[in-house]
């Protein structure tokens, strides 16, 4: 290792924001396990797992700009965000339209594709036609 790379380790291993993205996003990820895999009541993660989404998507739009602003400046920050922000918006709407909960068994249920939703509950096997589709708008 040369001492510019050693210097570069070093700065970014002393910047708190290189430690505080990956714990808020571990934190994201065990609270939206707690709701949404491991919790009870379908009608209830209908309702919330929406929001999630967004704010996963948000998060993810903004940290993936910051880091890219802090790196390479402004103007590359801007274009990222042209490219993010149509790219996680269509992601999201995916991951809203093939999403489903089982009122048998409460389970989240994603089609294996992404553009169609499931039909059948991955857990249970029971029929998911009866239960309402998440908006698909963000
Ligand atoms: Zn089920």
């Amino acid at each position: 290792m040369d001492a510019a790379t050693f210097v570069q380790a070093k700065f970014i291993s002393n910047d708190p924001i290189y430690l505080l993205v990956p714990v808020l996003w571990l934190a994201m990820s065990v609270v939206n396990y707690f709701l949404f895999d491991a919790g009870k009541d379908a009608a209830s993660k209908r309702k919330c797992y929406p929001q999630s989404v967004r704010l996963n998507a948000v998060f993810f739009v903004v940290v993936v700009t910051v880091f890219t602003v802090r790196e390479n400046g402004p103007l590359v920050g801007l274009w990222m965000l042209v490219i993010l922000v149509p790219g996680t918006l269509m992601i999201s709407s995916m991951i809203l339209h093939s999403t489903k909960f089982c009122d048998q068994c409460d389970s989240l249920v994603r089609s294996q594709y992404g553009s169609t939703a499931p039909v059948t509950c991955q857990n249970c096997g029971a029929l998911l036609g009866e239960c309402p589709d998440l908006p698909d708008e963000l």
